[in-house]
């Protein structure tokens, strides 16, 4: 790997490096706040300003990948490593949850995009935004729940009020 990082004339100091890790490491897409969070255990001296400039400067240099993921998180940017085949991202909107699509429809997709149009693909970013199989489930009780709690209760003996609601309007 460290070949190819040269060859793309990048020079790797102590922080890139300790970056780079944790990303090809983690598998996962972690945020900027907690890279920072895990480079601090690696070197304490590493402050919040000096990681986010480095993962802005790895992002250029096309070693990672900054993904929003449908905005899940607000305005949180998530990141991963290059090195991995393409895939699309799959993400809860409810829970969070991202999953990793691997498979030969985007590259399909890939190469009916590049016939359709005479164009070159250098990147392609596929997100998916729904809800997974136990979010759907959560979400058909919480409907049901909240339909029951629209409908008027239905008082068994209901004592007449004094005191009449103000009619509206
Ligand atoms: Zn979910
Ligand atoms: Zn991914």
């Amino acid at each position: 790997m460290k070949g190819s990082l040269k060859e793309r004339g990048i020079r790797l100091t102590r922080q890139r490096q300790i970056l780079l890790d944790l990303i090809d490491k983690s598998g996962k897409h972690l945020d900027a706040e907690s890279l920072y969070q895990l480079a601090r255990q690696e070197d304490p001296k590493l402050n919040r300003v000096t990681v986010y400039r480095t993962l802005k400067m790895l992002k250029k240099g096309g070693l990672v990948d900054e993904l929003d993921l449908m905005h899940f998180g607000g305005d949180q940017h998530f990141y991963e490593t290059r090195l991995k085949q393409e895939h699309a991202h799959v993400i809860c909107l409810r829970c969070g949850k991202v999953e990793e699509f691997f498979g030969e429809p985007l590259q399909k997709l890939r190469r009916q995009i590049e016939d359709h149009f005479g164009f070159n693909i250098v990147i392609a970013r596929t997100e998916i935004g729904g809800y997974c199989a136990h979010c759907q489930a959560l979400r058909a009780r919480e409907l049901t729940e909240a339909a029951a709690l629209a409908a008027p209760a239905a008082e068994p003996n209901p004592k007449p009020s004094r005191r009449r609601p103000a009619a509206a309007g």
